[in-house]
């Protein structure tokens, strides 16, 4: 039975729309994943299913809208820019509407004296169905750009996308704990020495920055940002995050993408389920290339052992190891908070594989024929139970960071973590470190539910 006063306790205070649901139904069984399985009925919840297509009339309105924020504000863009880009990701392939959106964003930079940018979008707006009798304006635009570049000697500021080369830059002096948990160095090491520089493996922006950040990387690029051909839901930094995204979700996301969306909101916490749901595409991969080996890892102790060690790991085993490092564990019967806990876990597990597999036509199609595909639920739901280790305290976006995940706590640290700008997070020592010594960041300030109790 899940009552509100002890869902209110839990680790993850809010799992959204799916909390009140279970709550309402009163009492959602956790003897076994099974069991919640078969009593799930999809009817009862209310899904509006329904994928946004694109469209040139909405293409045009955000466009039209997006103009006259420019016109209120033309020293601060950035509406503007947002709403250009909402009716780019809106515009059909093959309509006048995305050259369109393009060549005004091309004005904006031109006017905010970013060259680059501007001659990017200008060559983008000509490739995509730019009205043939307004070319002149472009070609304009252009000569006057060539004209600045020359008299500025060819230098022009133009923000730089994050580039997605490897995730995590890495002093070579680091290594995993002796007892396999926690990491240590191999030298010693002076205060002030940044030891750990970590991209996030798999980020979820927020709804409201979709036409704002970069899907993958989450950079604002100054919002130049290139849309999704086959949703309206995601925009990229740049041809390599569209491809990174592609290979290792999107491929699976763009066609329920508005559905996602709809699954996930609620409180900022309820996004690590979808950061899960992403490491989980990453499963999938690994079953679709060889389901029987695949299987035999993440069911075999012993073989998942040998993916404690991330330092040692290719990054398409990271969902490996997230499996190796946290243990399922079995919760506590006389526990209430813990049943419910587990309750709430296979509910959610339940659901998304509904939402996001079976009613996920092209790759329902694909795993249905592949033996073993049975068994992706109950995974799924391991998954789920490990959902504490994303971070969701930053603003407008929740990650995963693999590597700063097995840095131990302590009331005594010596490093501190922070995450810059590019949502790298960064690990400083404070003091100096000896040879073979753990590094420890301070204990985690308690969540916001907490210091009310
Ligand atoms: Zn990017
Ligand atoms: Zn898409």
């Amino acid at each position: 039975m899940l009552r509100p006063e002890v869902v209110e306790k839990l680790e993850c205070p809010s799992v959204g729309l799916a909390t009140s649901w279970a709550i309402g139904r009163r009492s959602v069984p956790c003897e076994s994943l099974a069991e919640c399985q078969s009593l799930f009925k999809r009817q009862y919840w209310p899904f509006p299913k329904a994928k946004i297509g694109k469209s040139s009339s909405k293409a045009a309105k955000l466009r039209e809208q997006g103009n006259a924020a420019y016109k209120q504000s033309p020293d601060d863009p950035a509406k503007a820019l947002e709403l250009y880009n909402q009716s780019i990701a809106m515009a059909e392939e093959g309509s006048a509407d995305l050259g369109l959106g393009y060549a005004n964003r091309s004005a904006v930079y031109f006017n905010r004296k970013l060259y680059r940018e501007c001659l990017q979008n200008i060559e983008l707006a000509r490739r995509h169905n730019y009205p043939t009798e307004m070319r002149s304006k472009l070609a304009d635009r252009e000569q006057r750009v060539r004209e600045q570049l020359k008299e500025t000697g060819g230098s022009c500021a133009a923000a730089k996308p994050n580039a997605p080369t490897r995730h995590c830059s890495i002093k070579a002096c680091l290594e995993v704990g002796e007892d396999g948990e926690g990491i240590r160095t191999n030298r010693s090491l002076e205060d002030g020495a940044k030891v750990l520089v970590e991209k996030p493996f798999v980020l979820v922006l927020e709804a409201e920055l979709a036409y704002q950040r970069c899907d993958f990387c989450g950079a604002t690029n100054e919002h130049n940002l290139r849309p999704c051909t086959g949703c309206t839901g995601v925009m990229y930094c740049s041809e390599e995050c569209q491809e990174q995204s592609y290979q290792r979700y999107h491929q699976f996301e763009c066609e329920i993408v508005d559905d996602l969306q709809l699954l996930f909101r609620g409180p900022k916490p309820t996004r690590m389920f979808h950061v899960v749901l992403r490491l989980f595409w990453h499963a999938v991969l690994l079953f679709l290339e060889d389901p029987e080996a695949f299987l035999r890892r993440v069911e075999t102790p012993a073989e998942l052992e040998q993916y404690r060690d991330p330092f040692a790991l290719e990054p398409t085993d990271y969902v490996l190891h997230l499996l190796a490092i946290y243990k399922d564990r079995e919760p506590n019967p006389e526990d209430s908070k813990d049943m419910t806990g587990r309750c709430v876990t296979q509910f959610m597990a339940i659901l998304m594989y509904a939402i996001a597999v079976k009613e996920n036509v092209s790759l329902w199609s694909r795993l249905q024929a592949v033996e073993g595909s049975e068994k992706l639920p109950h995974l799924l739901f391991r998954l789920v139970q490990r959902v504490a280790a994303m971070d969701h305290k930053m603003e407008g976006v929740t990650c995963f960071y693999p590597f700063t995940r097995r840095l131990r706590r302590s009331s005594t640290p010596n490093a501190k973590q922070s995450v810059d700008e590019q949502l790298q997070s960064v690990v400083v020592l404070t003091g100096p470190v000896a040879e073979g010594q753990e590094l420890t960041i301070p204990d985690e300030e308690k969540s916001g539910q907490r210091r009310n109790e």
